[in-house]
């Protein structure tokens, strides 16, 4: 009987196939306490488990080879570290010996601590690290139960068939990728994920939070996997099937017009030129840059390679990484952001700060670069050798007023004359931009144009300022919209300034890479989209349907908008009046 399940959409794309369900381990765990002499024995146990999930990780890096290796093995070595953290081990051997538990209770106990621990994060991606952790623990928790009931490990799927799971490891997604699965479907889980990323680079369609899927699903069922729609179909009926093979028909045409745009111009359809830039952190994305066109990075958030780290990274890894990035741009210019942190994740990198009670308003990004000159001036360092090595150009997170920008120069100076001291080379320029993401800079946005050579706008964090609706909070999608008219207006002053200082604006928040924002952008005056790479072919076939002129006519009319549904409704009227037959 055909019967349908509903999920939020973690990668988009459509498969059929047959079910092959992974149920959550039925470990038992037992609470009785352990007696004195227990207790060396079971530790065994437990670091004899832990050992094999260390080998299954390193195994399953050696099945993995090319281009998927390379972008899955971040993956597999941020859980690796997980197993190795001193603390989670210390954790664990303390429950045990002093606390009694058996290693299972103490495995599902450390679980459930790191999981609230990570649950109570503000931000939704580290946020959703809790997947991580569970499923690094489970892993363990896996091995552990195979020392006592030797059954074979359930996690494998054959050619054509669709994974129904409770959340699955990013490692074992590759592995299974490579192996023909066709999609997957997880009854928990966020669309932040490392799993959810990796499927969105596989191409893998994914739901994730589809309740009840483990208990409404069975072996062998045939499925149809609708990430386009947010379903899972089980035994589909035959107006599915055919909506399917639309689908599929579509999808192939797609893709082959697309592949044809990566090397394209970006141009709207009245011939004016584009720059569509990359956000960009891994190396997986430097590739899909170049592969797609970009005209170059337009956001590196270095604060990843400060939070992957136990510890500041060192001036010469922090070179490394930038200088490796402006190689593999091969002479398109690189934006390196400066770090953007905030009380709530100093911590992970090694800087402590106070506790403030809400660190989205605290001494967040360049506030909290200029409190620690120290630990900034080796950022600047590590950007300015790497500078030599192809066109960089530094953006200041977080900036409110100008003494920040000066305060920046002057340590970017500072930091020069030392390096020519040590007769290190140095670029000859390195524009200076600030980040538009604090109302009161896009307000005074002329003062900070003294001193910046350019401006990104950040539209994620200044809406979530200007609308007072934090960007993590569901609950506020209605007001947290960027078409609110006063957004619409603050991102008009901001562009038009720019243009009569003659410096480049660009904007990197998330609506630079959504088509559905592209006329609207464009209405606005912007020139320079900066966007994850999945997006650079979507947005650049979309600005070729465009008519630049026509839209900039109409600009005036929406910002007169009153209400976001207002400036929604004459957006659509007048790219439907102005897109091409
Ligand atoms: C933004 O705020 O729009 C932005 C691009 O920066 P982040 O998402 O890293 O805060
Ligand atoms: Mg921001």
């Amino acid at each position: 009987m055909r019967h349908l399940l509903t999920g939020t959409i973690a990668a988009h794309g459509m498969a059929l196939g047959r079910a092959r369900l992974v149920q959550p381990s039925r470990y038992i765990v037992d609470t009785r306490p352990l007696a004195e002499e227990e207790i060396e024995g079971e530790l065994l146990l437990l670091h004899r488990a832990l050992d094999t999930a260390r080998q299954e990780l390193r195994e399953l890096r050696g099945k993995l080879h090319g281009a998927l290796a390379r972008e899955v093995n971040e993956f597999i070595d941020a859980h690796s570290l997980l197993l190795d953290d001193a603390e989670l081990l210390r954790g664990l051997d303390d429950l045990v010996r002093i606390g009694h538990y058996r290693p299972g209770a103490a495995l599902k106990k450390q679980r459930d601590r790191l999981s609230a621990v990570f649950e109570a994060m503000d931000d939704p991606y580290l946020r959703s690290r809790k997947e991580d952790v569970e499923q690094v623990i489970n892993r363990v928790i896996s091995a552990l139960q195979r020392q006592t009931s030797p059954e074979e490990r359930k996690l494998a799927a054959r050619v054509g068939e669709i994974l129904i799971a409770d959340s699955i490891a990013p490692g074992d997604m590759a592995q299974l990728a490579g192996n023909g699965l066709l999609g997957v479907v997880a009854s928990s889980g966020s669309a932040y994920s490392h799993s959810a990323i990796l499927a969105r680079s596989l191409g893998l369609p994914m739901l994730v939070g589809t309740r009840d899927a483990l208990s409404n699903i069975h072996d062998d069922d045939l499925i149809l996997l609708d990430a386009e729609r947010g379903e899972a179909i089980v035994h589909p009926a035959a107006q599915d099937l055919s909506r399917y093979r639309a689908w599929q028909r579509e999808a192939a045409i797609e893709g082959r017009r697309l592949a044809k745009l990566a090397n394209a111009p970006t141009r709207t359809c009245d011939g004016i030129e584009i720059g569509l830039l990359a956000n960009a952190e891994t190396a997986a994305d430097v590739a899909m840059a170049r592969a797609r066109g970009a005209d170059g990075v337009g956001l590196y958030r270095t604060e990843f390679l400060f939070l992957k780290h136990k510890g500041l990274p060192s001036e010469d890894e922090q070179f490394i990484a930038y200088r490796d990035l402006v190689m593999g741009m091969g002479g398109l210019p690189v934006t390196i952001r400066t770090l953007d942190l905030g009380a709530d994740k100093a911590d992970a990198a090694g800087l402590s700060l106070r506790g403030e009670d809400n660190p989205a308003l605290g001494v967040r990004g360049v506030r909290l670069s200029l409190r620690y000159p120290a630990v900034f001036t080796t950022q600047i360092r590590a950007i300015l050798r790497a500078a030599c090595y192809g066109p960089v150009r530094v953006l200041v997170p977080m900036v409110t007023q100008p003494d920040e920008m000066i305060a920046v120069r002057t340590l970017f100076k500072l930091a020069r004359q030392d390096l020519k001291r040590e007769n290190v080379d140095l670029p000859e320029k390195l524009p200076l931009g600030a980040m538009i993401e604090v109302p009161a800079a896009a307000i005074n946005v002329r003062a900070l144009l003294e001193y910046s050579d350019f401006l990104a706008i950040g539209t994620n964090d200044l809406a979530q300022y200007v609308l007072a609706a934090d960007r993590g909070n569901d609950a506020l999608e209605n007001i947290y919209n960027p078409l609110q008219p006063a957004l619409l207006r603050l991102l008009s002053h901001v562009i038009s300034a720019g243009r009569r200082a003659k410096k480049p604006v660009s904007l990197c928040g998330e609506i630079a890479g959504d088509v559905n924002f592209t006329a609207l952008l464009l209405m606005l005056g912007l020139c320079e989209f900066s966007m994850h790479p999945s997006q650079i072919l979507h947005v650049r076939d979309r600005l070729a349907t465009l008519d630049h002129a026509d839209l900039r006519r109409h600009a005036a009319q929406l910002l007169r908008a009153h209400t976001h549904e207002q400036a929604e409704a004459l957006l659509n009227r007048i790219v439907g009046a102005s897109a091409p037959n």
